[in-house]
C-alpha cells in the first residue's frame, strides 16, 4: 500500500475513534481536511501554520471556510492527530503526528525558521521521572532549543 495512503488510514480511525468518544459527528470539511493533510499537501511545510493550510486549501478549490478550518486544527490536535508547537513567535505550528512520533523535539533556527527534529531518551527519562515524582499521568513534553543554523551563518 502508498505510504501516504497508509498514513490516511490511520489517522482516519484515529479521528474516528475520537469522534465515537466525544460524541460528535462526522462531517465533511473534517474528512476533507484530514484528506488534505495526509494525502494532497504537497509542498505545505511539514511545520505548518493555520494560515498556511487555510491558503493552500484556497490554491486548491477545497470548499472549507477559515473558521472551519481553524475549529478542526484544535479538533485534531485534542485528538493527538496534530501536535501543535510555538516556535517563539506568536502563533502555532501544527504537524501530523502519531503516538509513536508525538514526543519528539525541535531545533530551530532564529534567522530562517528552518526546523530540524530530534529525538532524545534522556529527555524523555527526566520527564517521566519528574512526573512520577509528582503524581502526575497522561504527561506531554517537548524541548525546543533556539540558535543559528549552519546555513545563516555561513551567509553572514
Ligand atoms: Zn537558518
Ligand atoms: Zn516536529
Amino acid at each position: 500500500m502508498d505510504h501516504d495512503v497508509k498514513i490516511y488510514d490511520f489517522f482516519n480511525s484515529t479521528l474516528k475513534k475520537y469522534l465515537q468518544k466525544m460524541r460528535l459527528r462526522n462531517s465533511d470539511s473534517r474528512d476533507q481536511l484530514l484528506r488534505f493533510l495526509c494525502l494532497d499537501r504537497n509542498g505545505l511545510n511539514p511545520h505548518f501554520e493555520a494560515e498556511e493550510i487555510y491558503h493552500e486549501l484556497k490554491k486548491q478549490d477545497y470548499k472549507i471556510s477559515r473558521a472551519s478550518v481553524f475549529r478542526n486544527l484544535t479538533l485534531f490536535t485534542n485528538a493527538r492527530i496534530l501536535r501543535k508547537s510555538k516556535f517563539g513567535e506568536n502563533h502555532f505550528h501544527y504537524e501530523l503526528c502519531n503516538d509513536q512520533s508525538f514526543f519528539h523535539h525541535h531545533l530551530i533556527c532564529k534567522n530562517c525558521g528552518k526546523v530540524i527534529e530530534f529525538n532524545s531518551t534522556q529527555i524523555k527519562k527526566h520527564a517521566t521521572k519528574a512526573a512520577k515524582m509528582n503524581n502526575f499521568s497522561h504527561i506531554e513534553y517537548r524541548f525546543e532549543i533556539f540558535g543559528i543554523c549552519k546555513n545563516c551563518i555561513e551567509e553572514k
